[in-house]
C-alpha cells in the first residue's frame, strides 16, 4: 500500500490523480491533499478520500476549512500556507508525492518532497525549469525518484533504455523528438494572434487542462518550459531536441537512436495514462482510459515549429542556454504576463514582448542556491508589472 499526498488535488491534474488511485483501493491510499483557496472543493475531496491531513496555502481560508470539515463530522487534520505544503510532503507516511501545483509557487513543497527521499511525481514543470541543478542534485542526494507526468516527457522516459542516467551519447540516442500539438492557434495568421480572448487561448483543442498551462500552450511557452524541463531530466541541451508539431496529438513524444530507430508513445490526450504510468511504474496498471483506436485515428501529420508567430520557444531556448537563473526570470515573467492577459489586461502578443524585455532588464546570475533563484524571480516580477504597467497605457 502507498500513501499519497498530492499538492494540488483540486487542480486539473490532481482531480485526475484521485481518479485513477480510487481504481486502485488496494494499492494506493489518499494521506494528504492539498488546495489554494478552493475549499468547498477540498471539503468535498476529504468526504471522499478521508485523507489525514487537508492543507489551504491561502492562510486566510484556514479556519473556513477546519470549521467545514468539522461540521462534516471529518478529523481530518488541517494545515496551511508553505509549511503545511512542505509537511505534508515530506510526511513519513507519504510514498509518493504529486507535485501538481501551477507556477512556482509549488517549488518549495516539491523540494521538500525531494529532500524526504519521496517518489515524486511531477507535472509541475515551472519548479524544474526555475531551480534545475539544485532540484536534480536534492533528488540525488536523498535518493528520491523523479517520474514526469508531463505527457512528452513520460512519453519520453517510456522510450528511454533503463540506463539512460548514463548519458543519452553513450545510450546511442542521438534525438529527443519533443511533439507539441501546435495549441488552438497554430495555423493563425500572427496579425490575428493580436485580438484573440483568453477563452480562445484555453480552448485547446485536444487537452483540457488548468488556465495557466491553457495560455502557455497557446503561446508554445509550455513548449518551451517543456524543452528545459526535458534538459534537467534527460541531462541534454536544446540542441539535441527537436520540437515537433503534431496536430492529433496521439503521440506524446519519441526517442531516435543512431541506428535509425526511432521509438515513439502513443496513447489517448488523457493524463490519466501517464500518471497511472508513474503511480505504478515499472508494474501497469488499468487507468480508466479509453484506448487508443489506430483506425479513428487514422492519420498522424507532423509540422515544424514556427519560431517567427511563436517567439516563447526562441527565448526559452536562450534562457537555458544561457543558464543560471536566466530560466526563473524567463518562467517568472511569463506568470506575470499570463495572469495579466487572463486578467484581460495585456495582449496575448504581449506576453512574450513582456518576457523578452524582462529577459533583457533583468540581469541573470550563475545560480548557486535557492535564496538567489527566488531573488531573481522576484526581481522578474517586478520588472514585468513595470514593463505591462507600461504597454498597457501604450495601447
Ligand atoms: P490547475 O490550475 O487546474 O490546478 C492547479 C492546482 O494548484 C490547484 O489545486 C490549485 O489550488 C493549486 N494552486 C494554485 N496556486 C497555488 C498556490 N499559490 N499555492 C498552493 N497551491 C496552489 O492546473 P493544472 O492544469 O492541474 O496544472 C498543474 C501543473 O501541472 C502545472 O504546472 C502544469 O504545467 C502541469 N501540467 C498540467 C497538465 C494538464 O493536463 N493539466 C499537463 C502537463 C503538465
Ligand atoms: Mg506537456
Amino acid at each position: 500500500m502507498k500513501g499519497i499526498c498530492i499538492l494540488g488535488a483540486t487542480g486539473s491534474i490532481g482531480v485526475n490523480t484521485l481518479d485513477v488511485a480510487a481504481r486502485h483501493p488496494d494499492k494506493y491510499k489518499i494521506v494528504a491533499l492539498s488546495a489554494n483557496s478552493q475549499v468547498d472543493r477540498l471539503v468535498e475531496q476529504c468526504e471522499q478520500y478521508q485523507p489525514a491531513y487537508a492543507v489551504i496555502a491561502d492562510e486566510t481560508a484556514v479556519d473556513d476549512l477546519a470549521g467545514k470539515l468539522k461540521s462534516k463530522k471529518l478529523s481530518t487534520i488541517v494545515l496551511s500556507g508553505v509549511e503545511g505544503l512542505e509537511k505534508i510532503a515530506s510526511l513519513p507516511e507519504v510514498d509518493f508525492v504529486m507535485a501538481a501545483i501551477v507556477g512556482a509557487a509549488g517549488l518549495k513543497p516539491t523540494l521538500a518532497a525531494a529532500r524526504a527521499g519521496k517518489r515524486i511525481l511531477l507535472a509541475n514543470k515551472e519548479a524544474l525549469v526555475m531551480s534545475g541543478q539544485i532540484f536534480m542534485d536534492e533528488v540525488k542526494k536523498n535518493n528520491a525518484e523523479l517520474l514526469p507526468i508531463d505527457s512528452e516527457h513520460n512519453a519520453i522516459f517510456q522510450c528511454m533504455p533503463d540506463d539512460y542516467e548514463k548519458g543519452l551519447a553513450e545510450s546511442g540516442i542521438t534525438k529527443i523528438l519533443l511533439t507539441g500539438s501546435g495549441g488552438p492557434f497554430r495555423t493563425k495568421d500572427k496579425s490575428e494572434l493580436e485580438s484573440v480572448t483568453p477563452d480562445q487561448a484555453c480552448a485547446h483543442p485536444n487537452w483540457s487542462m488548468g488556465r495557466k498551462i491553457s495560455v502557455d500552450s497557446a503561446t508554445m511557452m509550455n513548449k518551451g518550459l517543456e524543452i528545459i524541463e526535458a534538459c534537467w531530466l534527460f541531462n541534454t541541451n536544446p540542441d539535441h531536441i527537436q520540437v515537433v508539431v503534431h496536430p492529433q496529438s496521439v503521440i506524446h513524444s519519441m526517442v531516435q537512436y543512431s541506428d535509425g530507430s526511432v521509438l515513439a508513445q502513443l496513447g489517448q490526450p488523457d493524463m490519466r495514462t501517464p500518471i497511472a504510468h508513474c503511480l505504478s511504474w515499472p508494474e501497469r496498471i488499468e487507468s480508466g482510459v479509453e484506448k487508443l483506436d489506430l483506425f479513428d485515428v487514422a492519420k498522424l501529420e507532423f509540422e515544424k515549429p514556427d519560431y517567427e508567430r511563436f517567439p516563447c520557444l526562441r527565448l526559452a531556448e536562450e534562457a537555458i542556454k544561457k543558464g543560471g537563473t536566466a530560466p526563473a526570470i524567463l518562467n517568472a515573467a511569463n506568470e506575470v504576463a499570463v495572469a495579466s492577459f487572463l486578467d484581460e489586461k495585456l495582449k496575448f502578443t504581449d506576453i512574450a514582448f513582456i518576457v523578452e524585455q524582462t529577459l533583457n532588464n533583468v540581469a541573470s546570475r550563475e545560480a548557486v542556491s535557492l535564496n538567489e533563484i527566488l531573488e531573481d524571480d522576484l526581481a522578474a516580477r517586478e520588472q514585468a508589472r513595470k514593463l505591462i504597467e507600461v504597454r498597457v497605457k501604450q495601447h
